[in-house]
């Protein structure tokens, strides 16, 4: 149960996230939460036939978990095909 304080605590957030890319700081897009590190241009492991979107925009701690999230995808892909 999200509480009232939270819900108004991460609609700030969110506003404050957008309002520091706005203004040009290279912040993390965010893997499952809004992060406010700086991220960094990086490969992901995808093949889209549209190769920009390949390419995400994390720090360290997001793309952990865009590869673990990945990885767990591409596993159940393979098993399911092989
Ligand atoms: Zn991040």
């Amino acid at each position: 149960m999200i509480t009232e304080y939270q819900r108004i605590r991460y609609e700030f957030q969110v506003y404050l996230w957008k309002f520091l890319r706005f203004i040009k700081v290279p912040l993390c897009r965010g893997f499952d939460d809004i992060c406010f590190n700086i991220g960094e241009k990086r490969r992901q492991r995808t093949s889209y036939v549209d190769d920009e979107l390949n390419w995400c925009f994390l720090c360290d701690d997001c793309m952990k978990g865009n590869q673990e999230y990945w990885d767990d995808m591409w596993n159940e892909y393979y098993s399911q095909v092989l």
